[in-house]
């Protein structure tokens, strides 16, 4: 870090690198078991930000232990009112704090501090007050019961919604507060305990957020915090005393989740990749469609499940569209997250540069032509100049797989053939764009795409009262909204003979 950046941290940034990342289990800050550390980098200089708490199997352990504890005792006899102020509390805390989650987010993830601040931690507070009202709403029903072979009898019959019990998150390193965010506050609002486990690339925000629990005054062991490598992942995937695991990153790990689940079937919500179509008919507002095109890929330096990495054109704009996204790329601000100027940080790590400027080289060999980019940005730090692709066959692997960076895949089509056969050709099936100003086409299409997220003349249209989650190999079940509910709360039928 430099010290030009340094100088502008926040007081409490600069005590939290200062001090201890401990892992947070029943309510205290402990060392791993078996006392090693690990480090975390920051992105736009490769260099040493802190050491964390090398959490493993043994840590997942007393971990589980901590939340198994709280969830039998204290947090299950506390009344939903409370949990709802307690909850809420947790979104005013990073309200108020958004700057110094910004700050901590963009050194040890690369993004902005200023979009940390104002998506990535504001979203977060959001996302904790939409699930804290929840814990007051969660109701059975009563079922009217008639058993054909007790015509004489008389039963009064109703369903509870119960918490799932003690539930395992696994979080990656491309939004680490808001996905630790989007995981945590439907499982508290429903009644559960949880054990978070960041990505090691960036573990530093969910220690910041583990604060919060305590300031707030949640009962000890409730939110357990358990930073470290895939091993501690798996080990929480598997541990026979979790009901439930919630993951978010690779389809690859996703499957290994599912497989160490099995030892005691819990249950199992996955958020893995995407490889996202993005189509622009030629009748779409020419310079809305541009921008968010650009947005579509290179939000989050492309470092995002739903990036539209395949855009479509209309073969009738395709040169003058392709040229315009391209242009608009290239001048794209790349710097450090903590300039408040600048629009495309570096990428999360070492690994993932090395991934990204990988597929930059496969996408020329196959014969790939770029409009713009196709190389590292600078040389130092893991910065990559956003790439736009054209002269591709949808053969190449930077058409068919997940890149996870600045690099977006551009193809005509002809509007007379359709397009949901060329957009459905994905393993994936996370999220799509559409542009146009024919609403009956935008509906037909939305219709026809195999996707979870469809958003049309936008992209990246979130929301925490939509439900988001994918079709495919993109994953199982629905996080945000009130489907997060389904995958925190099991039914209970309860039938009375009267
Ligand atoms: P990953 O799937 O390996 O890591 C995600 C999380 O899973 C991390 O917390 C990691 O420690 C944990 N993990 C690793 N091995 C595990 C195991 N066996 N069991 C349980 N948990 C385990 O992702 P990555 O290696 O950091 O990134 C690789 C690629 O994954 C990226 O290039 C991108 O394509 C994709 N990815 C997708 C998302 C998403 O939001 N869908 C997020 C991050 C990465």
């Amino acid at each position: 870090m430099t010290a030009v950046l340094e100088v502008q941290l926040q007081p409490r940034v600069r005590e939290f690198l200062a001090g201890s990342k401990k892992l947070l289990i029943g309510g205290e800050w402990v060392d791993a078991a078996s006392g090693r550390t690990f480090a975390t980098f920051d992105p736009a200089t490769g260099e040493k930000l802190a050491d964390v708490a090398y959490g493993d199997a043994t840590d997942i352990d007393r971990a589980v232990k901590a939340a198994r504890r709280a969830f039998e005792g204290p947090w299950s006899r506390m009344k939903s009112a409370e949990r709802e102020r307690l909850i809420w509390r947790i979104g005013d805390l990073l309200s108020e704090r958004a700057e110094a989650f910004g700050q901590l987010e963009s050194l040890d993830n690369g993004k902005s501090a200023v979009i940390a601040q104002v998506v990535d931690t504001q979203w977060s507070a959001d996302v904790f007050r939409y699930y804290a009202g929840w814990a007051t709403k969660i109701e059975g029903s009563t079922v009217n019961v008639s058993m054909p072979f007790a015509p004489d009898a008389e039963f009064h019959a109703y369903t509870l919604r119960e918490a799932v019990g003690v539930c395992g998150q696994i979080v990656p390193w491309n939004f680490p507060l808001l996905m630790a965010a989007w995981k945590i506050a439907p499982a508290l609002a429903a009644g559960n305990t949880v054990v978070l486990k960041p990505a090691e690339q960036t573990p530093l925000t969910a220690l910041l957020l583990g604060e919060l629990f305590e300031e707030a005054g949640f009962p000890p062991g409730v939110v357990n915090i358990v930073t470290g490598y895939g091993d501690a992942g798996a080990a929480l995937s598997a541990h026979h005393d979790v009901d439930k695991v919630a993951f978010t990153g690779s389809t690859e790990v996703g499957k290994l989740v599912i497989d160490a689940a099995k030892g005691n079937l819990k249950k199992v919500s996955l958020e893995l990749g995407g490889k996202s179509p993005n189509i622009v008919f030629a009748d779409a507002d020419f310079d809305l469609a541009v921008a968010g095109s650009v947005n579509a890929w290179l939000f989050n330096h492309g470092q995002s499940c739903v990036a539209g990495t395949r855009l479509f054109v209309e073969d009738k704009i395709f040169d003058d569209f392709t040229a315009a996204v391209a242009e608009a790329a290239s001048q794209v601000k790349i710097g450090p997250g903590l300039d408040p100027t600048t629009q495309l940080g570096p990428l999360v790590s070492q690994e993932q540069f090395d991934r990204v400027t990988g597929y930059l080289q496969a996408g020329l060999a196959d014969g790939a032509r770029a409009l713009t980019g196709g190389k590292r940005f600078g040389d130092r730090g893991f910065f990559v100049e956003p790439t736009v692709f054209v002269d591709v066959d949808p053969s190449f692997s930077i058409v068919k797989e997940e890149i996870f960076g600045p690099v977006v895949a551009a193809m005509p089509f002809n509007a007379s053939d359709g397009i949901a056969a060329a957009a459905n050709d994905s393993e994936y099936g996370l999220a799509a764009g559409i542009w146009t100003k024919d609403i009956s086409r935008a509906h037909k299409v939305a219709k026809q795409l195999k996707a979870g997220s469809i958003w049309v003349n936008q992209y990246n249209g979130f929301d925490t009262a939509l439900p988001f989650g994918g079709y495919k190999q993109s994953g199982w079940g629905r996080e945000l909204g009130a489907a997060a509910l389904d995958l925190y709360t099991q039914t209970k039928a309860v039938n009375i003979a009267l």
